[in-house]
């Protein structure tokens, strides 16, 4: 399958991996915009959160557990950080491998542009 964030996984391409277990990868973002810029992602291929079964409860959970562990780590969870998920084209999904954004150590404006 030709998805970039899978060949990350697989370590066929690099990437600055912060956290592993076995069933999440978080790395930085090659683009970051804002000081951390994490991207955490299932070790499983899922398209789009539009994919997403059932079965998939829990894994979606831990990504988000470990998103809140990496911003107590780096000392931003109490003054707050962001974390996104993209959803097609409309809202801008470029990886089609589903991601979520970790964001933090600047404040952030809403309603998302
Ligand atoms: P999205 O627009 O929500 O699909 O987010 C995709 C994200 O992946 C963007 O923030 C990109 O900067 C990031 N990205 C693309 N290629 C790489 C890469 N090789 N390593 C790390 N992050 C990447
Ligand atoms: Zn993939």
């Amino acid at each position: 399958m030709d998805c970039l964030f899978c060949k990350i996984i697989d370590r066929e391409i690099p990437a600055d991996i912060v956290y592993e277990d076995d069933e999440v990868l978080a790395f930085e973002d090659i683009n970051p915009q804002a000081p951390t810029h994490v991207l955490l992602i299932p070790k499983r291929h899922i398209a789009t959160l539009n994919d997403i079964a059932d079965a998939d409860r829990a894994l979606i959970g831990r990504l988000t557990q470990v998103a809140a562990d990496l911003a107590r780590e780096r000392g931003f969870a109490e003054e707050g950080y962001r974390v996104v998920m993209n959803c097609n084209e409309q809202a801008g999904q470029t990886v089609y491998h589903i991601h979520m954004h970790l964001m933090g150590g600047r404040r952030f404006t809403w309603p998302a542009g």
